[in-house]
C-alpha cells in the first residue's frame, strides 16, 4: 500500500494524485515564472521521473505524471532544489494566485503577487478551488479564467479589486489591495463556505454589502492563442502537452518563461524561436481549436485514447469551430460547449454540435477508423462551410 495519502483532486507537489499511468504531481511556480535554470531542472526531472512529457493546466500550473510511487521522494528532493515546492501542503493547496503574464518590468506587479501571496497564506481556510487573479497588466486578460477575486485596473490605469460576480470593481492601491484582499478572504470564510466545504465568490458576491464598488473595469482585451504578444511571444503546447525536450529548448532563448492558463508559455522579450518540435507559435494552427483529455491509458476513467485521434482530425476542422474529443461524459479538458464534440463511450464516439461532452449525441457508435475514413460526418451541414 502506498506510503503517503493520495488524493483524487486537486494534486499539489506534495499531495500527489494517483492515475492510470503513475502519479501526477502538481508544481505551481512561484508568482506563476520559471526563470531558464528553473526550466531547464523541470524538463530534466520529468524526463527522469515522469513520461518525458510535462502538462500545461488551464491554472496556469505545470505538471509531471506517470511517475512511480516510489520515486516521489526523489522527484521532490530535485523539485526543491530548484525552489518549487511548499514547505507544507496547506501552504501549497493555499497560494492559488494565477498572475497575468504580461507584465512590464518595475509596474509593480511582481512586487504585488508577492504581497498576495502572503496573504493567501495567512488566510482562514478556504475551499480549495479557491482563488485569485492579478490581472492588472495593461487590459485584463484573465476574465475566462476562474477566480474568486480579480486585481484589475480601470481605463484610467487605477488598480481595482473585484469580487468575482460582481461588474464594479472597489478602487485601492498596491500598498492598501493585501489588506483589502484579506478582508475579503475573511468575509468569504465566514459567509460564503457551504456545508459542503464548497463555494465561490460568484455565488456569494450579491451579499457582499460592505463593498464599495466604485468603477468600471476596462474591457477585456483579446488573447492570441500563440505567437506574438505584447511585447513577446506567446508558445502554445497542443492539449497542454510540453515534451521536456522542448522546455529545456525554451529555456536556451528566454530569460523568463511566464504560466498562463491558456497551455501556452510567453517568454517576455522573444521575438522568435528556431523550430522546436511540439510547439505552436502559429496562431492560425487548427491544433489550437482542438481540447483533448488526457484519455486512454494515462486515465483510469477513460473509454478510449483522444489525443492520436483528435491530432489526425485537427487539419479537418472548420474555419472558427473547435473540437474537443474527450476520454469519457466528464470532459475535462473543455468543461464549456465546443462546436463538435466527440466523447467516447463503451460503444464508441459519440458525436454532438454546440455540446459539452455528457450532453446528448446525435450520432453514436462511430470508431475512430470512421471518423478518419470520413471526417465530413464531424460537420453538420447547416453549420459550416464545407471541408
Ligand atoms: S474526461 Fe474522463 S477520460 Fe478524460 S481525463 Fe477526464 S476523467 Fe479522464
Amino acid at each position: 500500500m502506498s506510503g503517503f495519502k493520495i488524493y483524487g483532486h486537486c494534486p499539489g507537489a506534495l499531495r500527489p494524485m494517483g492515475s492510470g499511468d503513475g502519479l501526477v504531481v502538481r508544481i505551481r511556480p512561484p508568482l506563476g515564472r520559471l526563470t531558464p535554470a528553473q526550466a531547464r531542472g523541470l524538463a530534466e526531472a520529468a524526463a527522469q521521473f515522469g513520461t518525458g512529457n510535462l502538462e500545461l493546466t488551464s491554472r496556469a500550473n505545470l505538471q509531471i505524471r506517470g511517475i512511480p510511487e516510489a520515486a516521489h521522494p526523489a522527484l521532490i528532493g530535485a523539485l526543491s532544489a530548484l525552489g518549487l515546492v511548499d514547505p507544507d501542503p496547506a501552504a501549497e493547496r493555499a497560494r492559488n494566485l494565477i498572475v497575468t503574464p504580461f507584465h512590464r518590468a518595475g509596474d509593480g506587479t511582481m512586487e504585488l503577487a508577492g504581497a498576495l501571496t502572503e496573504t493567501l497564506l495567512t488566510a482562514p481556510p478556504l475551499p480549495a478551488k479557491f482563488g485569485l487573479a492579478l490581472d492588472c497588466g495593461r487590459a485584463p486578460v484573465l476574465r475566462d479564467t476562474a477566480a474568486d477575486i480579480r486585481i484589475e485596473r480601470d481605463a484610467g490605469g487605477r488598480l481595482l479589486i473585484r469580487p468575482d460576480g460582481l461588474s464594479e470593481g472597489q478602487l485601492t492601491t498596491a500598498s492598501e489591495a493585501p489588506g483589502a484582499v484579506l478582508s475579503l478572504l475573511r468575509w468569504f470564510a465566514d459567509h460564503g463556505v457551504g456545508a459542503d466545504g464548497r463555494g465561490r465568490m460568484r455565488d456569494a458576491a450579491a451579499r457582499l454589502t460592505s463593498f464599495r464598488a466604485q468603477a468600471i473595469p476596462a474591457p477585456a482585451a483579446t488573447t492570441p492563442p500563440a505567437g506574438p504578444a505584447e511585447g513577446g511571444l506567446l508558445v502554445a503546447a497542443p492539449f497542454g502537452l510540453l515534451p521536456a525536450k522542448a522546455l529545456a529548448a525554451l529555456a536556451e532563448h528566454a530569460s523568463e518563461l511566464c504560466l498562463t492558463p491558456w497551455r501556452a508559455l510567453f517568454l517576455p522579450g522573444a521575438t522568435a524561436l528556431p523550430d522546436v518540435p511540439g510547439l505552436i507559435t502559429d496562431p492560425g494552427d487548427p491544433l489550437l481549436r482542438v481540447s483533448a483529455c488526457t484519455g486512454a491509458p494515462g486515465c483510469p476513467q477513460a473509454l478510449a485514447a483522444t489525443r492520436p485521434l483528435a491530432r489526425s482530425l485537427a487539419a479537418h476542422l472548420p474555419p472558427g469551430q473547435r473540437l474537443h474529443v474527450s476520454g469519457c461524459a466528464k470532459g475535462c479538458a473543455h468543461p464549456d460547449p465546443a462546436e463538435i464534440t466527440l466523447t467516447a463511450t463503451p460503444e464508441g464516439f459519440s458525436l454532438a454540435h454546440h455540446a459539452r461532452a455528457a450532453d446528448p449525441p446525435e450520432r453514436r457508435g462511430l470508431s475512430p477508423q470512421t471518423l478518419l475514413a470520413s471526417p465530413s460526418l464531424l460537420t453538420r451541414t447547416d453549420d459550416a462551410p464545407s471541408l
